[in-house]
């Protein structure tokens, strides 16, 4: 992007509590752009934690801050995704991740363990200068009043902290969402925990068969009843990430808190029922880290055992249906704002929420990265959000309905999916299922969030800036018109092909 257009940036101290991967990610794009920024982080690096999956609308925005090879180091492309019976292993299915259509559309798919990808994108943020607290927390946070804007917040340590601009990017427990919100988040537990843990492959590497998964480029998905377990490799083949996820049903009652610091022993489940080589390598988790979903009222969540009809194309992409009743992810002073999961809490362990979450952060940072003046916040927060979350609660939506699909209990819905599953073998795609899956595919991985971006400012963010000067309103305020007309026919056009 050029600056040319946009006039000098505006002098604003940015602050951002909570350094994960949105938090970091949005304070290396802001102060690449020139902004100064300071993060906030309770914890450390190296925390524990598990794989996570890249896919090319974000490993394609990470290819553009370091070279693709560094990002293969740390990133395994990915071949496919086995689905077997979580009790014999019997083979159901083979979902190819097509590396050709991955290039199509921009990016390579990754596998990666989240604390590379945390590690690359701290050591991206502070060589552009940000200065990261870490082992640091936010206790309270307070909104500017009176002739003062600028908000706080209080540290752990007694000290508070004054910016012109707060960034909350402190995960589902949100301390910042809190004060967006104006209330206390409610929340109440869903039918889903999730447990992660990180397998070292110097132990796998001593058997044949986990050798083999090890090596491979697959992320395997063994589906049960009201159970299911994937895996794949992290750390470029070193190690092996996996994920269990059990649904209400699976163990009673089901546990946990929505936080992923609650380490829990490996023996906490039972897994003498399942496949030999899942109890194999389970046999080898270190602990496991217990993550629980909350419901929120705008989380659609599947938590019946629904038998509907299934897809296996869902897979690849999302069902394309806008959920009702997202909450404002900026508050009334136009100086605190929400990005990734402190905006949009995320199933664990899902496939999209890092990738949903770094989309957030670089759409954000992009706009921002134009601010020339406090008259365009507004605007650049409003479009912040009408762009992200209709996009946002779409994929979530279908994570969630992905990830339960994979834990039916045995019945006709079952073998509905197992059969549908067996029969779409993406080698055998015909000329109409091939065109369909790589539409929706297009739609979630061809998306580039800085373009978007930078398409708004275009098309109407250059608008506000007339208005800063106070000269032509009326454009800003057609710009707007247009832009929610837009929306309108998107939302249309979503609907239509939800239908496909
Ligand atoms: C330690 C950790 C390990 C994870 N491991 C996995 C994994 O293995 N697989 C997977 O799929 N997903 C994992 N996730 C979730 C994944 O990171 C998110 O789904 C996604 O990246 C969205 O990120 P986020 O930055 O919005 O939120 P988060 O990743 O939740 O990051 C929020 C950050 O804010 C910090 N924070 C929270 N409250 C405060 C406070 N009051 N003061 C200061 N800092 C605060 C947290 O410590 C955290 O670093 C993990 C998250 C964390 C925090």
């Amino acid at each position: 992007m050029s600056f040319s257009d946009t006039g000098a940036l505006l002098d604003v101290d940015f602050l951002v509590v909570g350094g994960g991967l949105a938090g970091l990610t949005v304070a290396f794009v802001l102060a690449k752009a020139g902004h100064r920024v300071r993060v906030i982080e309770k914890r450390g690096l190296g925390v524990p934690a598990g794989g996570v999956r890249v896919p090319p609308n974000v490993s394609k925005l990470l290819a553009q801050w370091v070279p693709r090879e560094e990002l293969l180091r740390i990133g395994t492309p990915c071949a496919g995704t086995p689905l077997r019976h979580l009790e014999d292993g019997e083979s159901v299915g083979y979902l190819h991740w097509k590396a050709d259509v991955m290039k199509e559309l921009g990016g390579d798919f990754l596998l990666m363990h989240h604390e590379d990808l945390h590690r690359l994108l701290y050591k991206l943020a502070t060589k552009a200068g940000v200065r990261v607290d870490l082992n640091t927390e936010v206790i309270s946070v307070h909104q500017g009043s009176g002739g003062v804007p600028n908000p706080s917040v209080s540290l752990s340590t007694g000290e508070v902290i004054t910016a012109d601009f707060l960034i909350g990017a402190d995960g589902p427990r949100s301390v910042v969402r809190r004060v967006v919100l104006g209330r206390e988040d409610i929340v109440e537990p869903s039918c889903l925990t999730v447990y992660t843990t990180t397998i070292p492959g110097e132990k796998m590497r001593e058997d044949p068969e986990m050798r083999r998964w090890l090596e491979s480029d697959d992320w395997p998905i063994w589906m049960g009843t009201h159970r299911s377990i994937c895996g794949h490799s992290v750390r470029g083949h070193k190690d092996f990430g996996i994920h269990i996820y059990s649904w209400t049903g699976d163990i009673n009652p089901p546990a946990g808190e929505e936080t992923w610091e609650d380490l829990v022993p490996a023996d906490s489940l039972d897994f003498s029922m399942h496949t030999p080589i899942v109890q194999k390598l389970l046999s080898l988790a270190p602990h496991l880290i217990r993550t629980r979903l909350m419901r929120r009222h705008e989380v659609e969540d599947d938590s019946s055992d629904s038998e509907g009809s299934v897809s296996i194309s869902s897979l690849h992409s999302v069902s394309l249906k806008r959920p009702e009743g997202i909450e404002r992810w900026s508050d009334g002073t136009s100086r605190i704002v929400l990005i990734g999961e402190s905006a949009h809490p995320w199933q664990p362990g899902g496939t999209h929420p890092v990738s949903i979450a770094l989309e957030d952060a670089v759409l954000f940072g992009t706009l921002f990265a134009r601010l020339t003046s406090w008259a365009q916040v507004p605007s650049f927060l409003s479009a912040y959000q009408e762009l992200r979350e209709e996009r946002c609660a779409i994929v979530k939506t279908s994570d969630l309905k992905n990830a339960r699909m994979m834990a039916m209990p045995p019945g006709p819905g079952r073998d509905a999916r197992d059969a549908d599953m067996g029969k779409n073998n993406a080698d055998e795609w015909d000329e109409g299922t091939t065109k369909e899956n790589f539409e929706e595919m297009a739609w979630v991985f061809g998306y580039v969030a800085s373009d978007e971006a930078d398409e708004w400012w275009v098309n109407w963010g250059r608008y506000a800036q007339d208005a800063r000067d106070g000269e032509e309103m009326k454009h800003m305020s057609l710009g707007f018109q247009m832009m929610s007309m837009m929306s309108e026919v998107t939302r249309e056009s979503y609907e239509d092909r939800s239908e496909l």
